[in-house]
């Protein structure tokens, strides 16, 4: 055997002779004479009467409802001539390696389940073999051998890697998946059954089959089309026989529904038809290969409980999917409200001063990147005197006086305009696009308003609010940076108005430097 073709990322255990499965004098015969292309179906048929057992076998196949034509067929060499050179070739191959490798494992105290190895081996044999038939393929003997001898890498590793234990340890199907057998061992047994195959010298588009039906992706790894077919084959039948074999039937019966009717447009009438109609020739086929399953239901009761899960599945995904949609729905108007609340100020639900340079900054931005005249009017004003209202009547009276200004500010201002609580008693508005005049216009009629907006107290006093305006105007920025000028500029402004004597507004126009 030629140890060195081994793919080298695989631990070299795994190809250790005493490992490994042996391959029968028989088997080896049969795949040194397929290798010589003028051998004929009689040198085959005299290698294999050198086994009475295997000589069996090939009678009975013959004899099979799988391949019997006509009469019965009592001799090798007809029966040879009836199942024709590739037949014999690879069903030879099929008995032989079977009988061996059950032999050769049967001492190991490993955990693994080699009745289910076998269980699935089988059916995702026959599956394939069925499947093939079923959409043309001349390759139906070699979809059965590549079923058959899929799994095999995964019960040398289980036999002979001491690691194994952690992937039988986590599985929760019947036979590991691949998947969980990289994600714990960075390699699966596609990769290890492909090299174990390719070493026993098998015909290499078994080899091939067998390491590439795995891939998600088969085109990007599948060199031509006949092996391409053989692959999606395979995939099918594997889920057809986990549908028979595993216990998560409803997962495995809408993976073959969505896989045969991607890669051979078979509908799930059909499909599952196909399914039923497989538990014969799997029968038949657990003779001839000796292979003694304990009691498989009857299909079309796993078919029945494999479509009533699924449609389980199908109501649960629908379930959770409106669950999941109503969740995100709620973590979304959540995630709102927390923005809201972030950007709110608490006592008179206006925007706060985070908001405030948040909206300026953007404003800024938005005039720079637009490359067009920023007319730009931001107003600063503070409540005139206020800290008599809460030494006279108290804070909550001026809290009360807080909100109503903010009320008579958002009042005053359009929409595209924000009004904010800068903190304390001052306020501040940004008007995006305003020119000079129409900024003094807006000044004066927020300061008219707050004038006119008398506040009655619970003993029956009227109060008369003030507020005194600083405000800036300009035609042109040059940076974000340059919004905390503005906003220092107007400050300025208000407080000549201060100064002025309270209860007006006092604008400039400003130039800012160009940077
Ligand atoms: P001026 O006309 O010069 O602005 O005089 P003023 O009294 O308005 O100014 P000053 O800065 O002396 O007083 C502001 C007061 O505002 C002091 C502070 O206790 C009060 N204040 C700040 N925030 C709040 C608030 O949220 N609620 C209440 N009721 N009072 C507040
Ligand atoms: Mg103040
Ligand atoms: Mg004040």
């Amino acid at each position: 055997m030629n140890q060195t073709s081994c793919s080298t990322s695989l631990p070299k255990v795994l190809f250790q002779e005493e490992n490994l499965p042996s391959i029968p004098t028989v088997a080896l015969e049969i795949l040194r004479l397929s290798k010589d292309p003028t051998v004929s179906v009689e040198d085959l048929g005299e290698v294999i009467s050198s086994d009475p057992a295997l000589s069996a076998k090939i009678l009975k196949l013959a004899n099979s409802s799988l391949y019997r034509r006509g009469d019965e067929i009592t001799t090798l060499p007809k029966a040879a001539v009836l199942l024709g050179l590739k037949t014999v070739k690879l069903m030879a191959l099929s008995f032989s390696l079977t009988r061996n490798v059950e032999r050769d494992s049967a001492d190991s105290d490993s955990d693994y389940d080699l009745e289910e190895y076998w269980r699935h081996s089988l059916t995702l044999g026959v599956s394939a073999r069925a499947l093939a038939r079923r959409v043309g393929s001349q390759r139906d003997d070699e979809a059965f051998l590549c079923g058959l001898l899929s799994y095999i890498g995964q019960m040398v590793m289980a036999q002979s890697l001491e690691e194994y234990n952690e992937v039988l340890d986590h599985a929760t199907t019947m036979l590991p998946t691949s998947e969980l057998e990289f994600e714990i061992l960075n390699f699966n047994f596609h990769q290890v059954g492909g090299a174990l195959l390719t070493n026993w010298g098998l015909p290499s588009i078994i080899a091939l089959t067998v390491s590439h039906w795995g891939h998600e992706d088969l085109q990007e790894y599948v060199g031509n089309e006949q092996e391409l077919q053989l692959c999606q084959i395979m995939k099918v039948a594997n889920c057809a026989s986990n549908v028979i074999c595993e216990l998560e039937k409803g997962q495995a019966l809408k993976e073959l529904h969505d896989c045969s009717n991607e890669f051979f447009g078979l509908g799930g009438e059909q499909i599952e038809e196909f399914l039923v109609n497989l538990q014969q020739d799997v029968q038949e086929t657990a003779q001839l290969l000796n292979l003694d399953l304990s009691e498989t239901d009857d299909y079309t009761s796993i078919v029945e409980d494999a479509r009533s899960q699924m449609v389980q599945i199908s109501l649960n995904t629908a379930l959770d999917l409106e669950a999941t949609t109503n969740r995100q729905r709620e973590l979304e108007k959540e995630k709102q409200e927390l923005e809201l609340k972030a950007y709110t100020d608490k006592l008179t639900g206006i925007d706060n001063r985070e908001s405030f340079e948040g909206f300026l900054h953007d404003t800024i931005r938005g005039h720079l990147t637009r490359n067009r005249p920023p007319y730009l009017g931001l107003l600063i004003l503070d409540v005139d005197h206020f800290k008599k209202f809460n030494d006279t009547h108290g804070h909550l009276v001026g809290d009360d006086v807080l909100k109503l200004v903010s009320k008579s500010l958002v009042h005053c201002v359009r929409e595209t305009d924000m009004a904010a609580r800068f903190g304390g008693e001052e306020f501040v508005v940004l008007l995006p696009g305003t020119k000079e005049e129409a900024l003094e216009r807006v000044a004066e009629r927020i300061r008219l308003n707050i004038e006119q907006t008398k506040y009655v107290t619970k003993e029956g006093e009227t109060l008369s609010v003030t507020v005194s305006l600083g405000g800036v105007f300009c035609d042109a920025i040059y940076s974000t940076e340059q919004g905390e000028d503005l906003i220092k500029l107007a400050d300025d402004c208000l407080y000549e108005a201060k100064n002025a004597g309270r209860n007006q507004w006092l604008i400039k126009k400003i130039e800012l430097e160009k940077v």
